[in-house]
C-alpha cells in the first residue's frame, strides 16, 4: 500500500491550511473529508474577522478560495468516512468506509459538531423546525417566528442574521449574562426584531409533523411556560447554537484528550503520539476561530515536515 508523507483528516479551515503548507513543502499529502470542504464555517453567512477577507465574505466564499489553493498545490483528496485509526509506529493507518490509507504523519482536523438541546421531542423535529444553521434554513422561516437557543457569539450572530427572514427572533439563554462579544451584543440589542428570554431552557417541543408548540422552563424559579405557534403561521423555528462537541470518539484511548473530549496538543500541535498532530476546533484551545484553525493547520504541517525529515526512517 502507498505510504503518504501526510494524511490530513478533515477539510475545514485547519485541514485546508495544513494542505496549503504541506503542498508548498512538497509533502506527498492526502486529505480525507467525509462531507463537503469547509466544515462548520460553511454555516456562517458573514465573516468579518478573518484578516484580508473580502468585505462581503461568507464561510462558503472563503472556503472556495482555500480549496482552490490546495488544488493548485496538487494535494490529493478523497471523500470518505474514517472508521478507525492506528497511530502507533512509523506508519499510521487510517481505515475508512471505502478504503484504507497509510502515511508517515497524520494531522487530525476533524472539527466539532453542534451540541443538541437535550429536550423531549428534539430528534423528531431536527430538520423539521429545529436547525443548527441559519444560512441553510433561515429562508424557510420567512415571515415566521423564530427562537434562538444560546448566548454566545454564534447564537447572537445567527439571531441577527435570522431577522432578515423571521418576523421576530427571541433568544433563549440559560443565564442572565451573555457570553457573546460586546460588539455582537450591542448589534443584537439594537435590532428591534430581537427579544431576549433569560434563565430559560427548552423542556419539550411538540407538533404534528411541524413544530407547533414548546414548553420552556425558567431555571431560576422552576416555572414553566407554553409557547404556541401563531395561529396564522401554524409553526415556528428553533435554531440551536449552544456550542460544539469535538469529533474525537475515534481517538479515545489512543490520544490524550481533555475532560471535554478535545485533543491535547503542545504549541507545535503535537499530540502525545509521535507523528500525530491535531489542528483546529478538535483540539484543546482558548479561541476557536477560522484564523486560529488556519494557524494550527500551518504549524501542524510544518511540524509534520520536520518530523519526517528528522525522525522517520525510510519506510
Ligand atoms: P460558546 O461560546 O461556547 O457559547 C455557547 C452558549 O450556549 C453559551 O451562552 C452557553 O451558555 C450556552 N449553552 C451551552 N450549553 C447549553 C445547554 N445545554 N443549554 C442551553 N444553553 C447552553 O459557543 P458558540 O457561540 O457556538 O461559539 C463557539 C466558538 O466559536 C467560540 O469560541 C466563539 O467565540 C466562536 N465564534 C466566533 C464568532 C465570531 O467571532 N464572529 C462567531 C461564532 C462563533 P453559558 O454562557 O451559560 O455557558
Amino acid at each position: 500500500m502507498k505510504v503518504y508523507d501526510l494524511i490530513i483528516i478533515g477539510a475545514g479551515p485547519a485541514g485546508l491550511s495544513a494542505g496549503i503548507y504541506a503542498g508548498r513543502a512538497m509533502l506527498d499529502t492526502l486529505i480525507i473529508e467525509q462531507g463537503q470542504e469547509g466544515g462548520q464555517i460553511l454555516q456562517t453567512a458573514e465573516i468579518e474577522n478573518y484578516p484580508g477577507s473580502e468585505l462581503e465574505e461568507s464561510g462558503a466564499t472563503l472556503i472556495d478560495r482555500m480549496t482552490a489553493q490546495i488544488t493548485k498545490f496538487g494535494i490529493e483528496k478523497v471523500y470518505d468516512t474514517v472508521k478507525e485509526v492506528s497511530l502507533e509506529g512509523q506508519v499510521k493507518t487510517v481505515l475508512c468506509d471505502r478504503g484504507s490509507y497509510q502515511a508517515k504523519t497524520l494531522i487530525i482536523a476533524g472539527g466539532a459538531t453542534a451540541k443538541p438541546i437535550g429536550c423531549v421531542g428534539e430528534e423528531e423535529f431536527l430538520g423539521r423546525g429545529i436547525s443548527h444553521c441559519g444560512t441553510c434554513d433561515g429562508p424557510f422561516f420567512r415571515g415566521l417566528e423564530v427562537f434562538v437557543v444560546g448566548g454566545g457569539d454564534a447564537a447572537l450572530e445567527e439571531a441577527i442574521y435570522l431577522t432578515k427572514f423571521a418576523k421576530k427572533v427571541t433568544v433563549l439563554h440559560r443565564r442572565r449574562i451573555l457570553r457573546a462579544a460586546r460588539s455582537i451584543q450591542e448589534k443584537a440589542f439594537k435590532n428591534e426584531k430581537i427579544d431576549f428570554m433569560y434563565h430559560t431552557v427548552i423542556k419539550e417541543v411538540r407538533g404534528d409533523g411541524l413544530l407547533e408548540s414548546m414548553t420552556v422552563t425558567n431555571v431560576k424559579d422552576g416555572s414553566e411556560t407554553e409557547i404556541n405557534a401563531d395561529t396564522n403561521d401554524g409553526t415556528f423555528g428553533i435554531f440551536v447554537f449552544i456550542g460544539y462537541k469535538p469529533a474525537t470518539e475515534l481517538y479515545q484511548g489512543k490520544l490524550e484528550l481533555d475532560e471535554k473530549g478535545y485533543i491535547i496538543t503542545d504549541v507545535d500541535m503535537k499530540t502525545n503520539v509521535k507523528g500525530v498532530y491535531a489542528a483546529g476546533d478538535i483540539r484543546q484551545k482558548s479561541l476557536r476561530q477560522v484564523i486560529t484553525a488556519a494557524a494550527d493547520g500551518a504549524i501542524a504541517a510544518v511540524q509534520a515536515g520536520k518530523y519526517i525529515e528528522e525522525e522517520v526512517e525510510t519506510v
